[in-house]
């Protein structure tokens, strides 16, 4: 490799620092205009002595969680000198982070390509599409991620990868992340420190950031994940197999992996729980009947471990509170996890789950399905 010797070598002009000044403030801005998202108050039996709290993050501007993925991954990006003016953004995803990162590459006039699989719905498609991304497609989901390398190995071509870079690209200390959000928000509640924090994983970056929160800030809030059906996560977790896969996709939008992602920090996670896909879709279901709050399936996940850790704490006799997640809106899963049709033909039975949580709110008693 030659080295340069004689002449000093700059990198950068300031057109480019200006360039990434301006991308900075507009993503900043965006923040700035943007209100912080509810924690809605779950209605349980008084005598519990037991709040539950759902962060409501559909109602960020692209719907998801993945709004504050999306910026935080666009900042370490310009932060980093990897995203300047011309650079087309790289994704592999056909989900909620491509949704959210298309608005952001919009927001700075970024080309924004992301790799599908070709079987994505034209729901999904119209939705990234409507932010000025553009998908392209592979036939093989498991070919998302070497075609977005490849893809991306071209100048002026940045992958942003959210699997590798959630877990680091959100500032845990604080900054308004997803955890110091909820934390301010339960100051003036009688329970304002959470037993528990109950979410799932797709990268693993919300629970990275809740449990070194927590940490951090000294409380004593456990870190509960909640992990669907065909997942390497749970099984990851419990036998301490970083390179455990199940090869499999997970049928809930959003969460569960084929195999154990960088992104997904275990040593900060006390507690995952296996979820029955069906359990997933009856809680979803039943948050809706209960509230109106109407949401996707991710979040019926959630509130199946919430059920079993609320139990859990009547069991020992604790008051508290606890906290989940509304992950995003169910507008988008209309013709899936809200369609009779669509359950049935995936063989899923939801009446016992629905029964075990409509007992146990009248009730008390927690007795859900065995395993079949
Ligand atoms: C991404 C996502 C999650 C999981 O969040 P991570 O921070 O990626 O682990 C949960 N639900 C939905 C709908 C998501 O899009």
């Amino acid at each position: 490799m030659p080295m340069p010797s004689e002449d000093w070598v700059e990198h950068g002009s300031s057109r480019q620092r200006a360039w990434v000044d301006e991308a900075v403030r507009r993503v900043e801005a965006d923040a700035n205009r943007s209100a912080d998202t509810h924690l809605h108050v779950f209605p349980l039996p008084s005598h519990w002595n037991i709040d539950l709290y759902l962060k409501d993050e559909s109602v960020h501007p692209t719907g998801s969680l993945k709004h504050r993925l999306a910026r935080s991954l666009f900042l370490y990006g310009l932060a980093n000198g990897w995203i300047t003016e011309g650079t087309t953004i790289v994704e592999a995803s056909s989900g909620s982070t491509a949704v959210s990162e298309a608005y952001f590459a919009h927001l700075l006039g970024l080309d924004f390509v992301t790799v599908v699989p070709r079987r994505t719905s034209p729901e999904k498609i119209a939705l990234i599409e409507r932010y000025g991304g553009r998908c392209h497609f592979v036939d093989a989901p498991p070919d998302m991620y070497t075609e977005a390398e490849r893809l991306a190995a071209k100048a002026d071509h940045h992958y942003m990868d959210q699997f590798t870079f959630a877990e680091r690209a959100t500032d845990w200390r604080g900054n308004n992340n997803i955890a110091e959000s909820i934390f301010d928000q339960l100051s003036l509640e009688r329970f304002p420190v959470p037993d528990w924090v109950v979410m799932g994983a797709g990268t693993g970056g919300t629970s990275a950031t809740i449990g070194r929160y927590v940490r951090y800030r000294r409380h004593p809030t456990k870190v509960a994940v909640v992990d669907p059906e065909n997942s390497a996560y749970f099984p990851g977790w419990a036998t301490g197999a970083s390179d455990y896969a199940t090869g499999m996709p997970s049928r809930i939008e959003g969460i569960g992996r084929p195999r154990v992602e960088p992104s997904f920090v275990p040593s900060v996670i006390d507690l995952m729980i296996p979820v029955p896909d069906a359990a997933s879709v009856a809680a979803m279901r039943h948050l809706q009947r209960v509230t109106g709050l109407c949401a996707g399936g991710s979040t019926g996940t959630n509130l199946w471990g919430v059920w079993h850790l609320v139990a859990r704490m009547l069991h020992e006799g604790r008051s508290g509170s606890v906290v989940t997640l509304i992950c995003d809106g169910g507008d988008r899963y209309r013709h899936s996890y809200y369609s009779d049709e669509w359950v049935s033909e995936r063989g899923w039975d939801l009446d016992p789950y629905t029964n075990a949580i409509e007992e146990f709110l009248t009730s008390a008693n927690w007795n859900p399905p065995t395993a079949g």
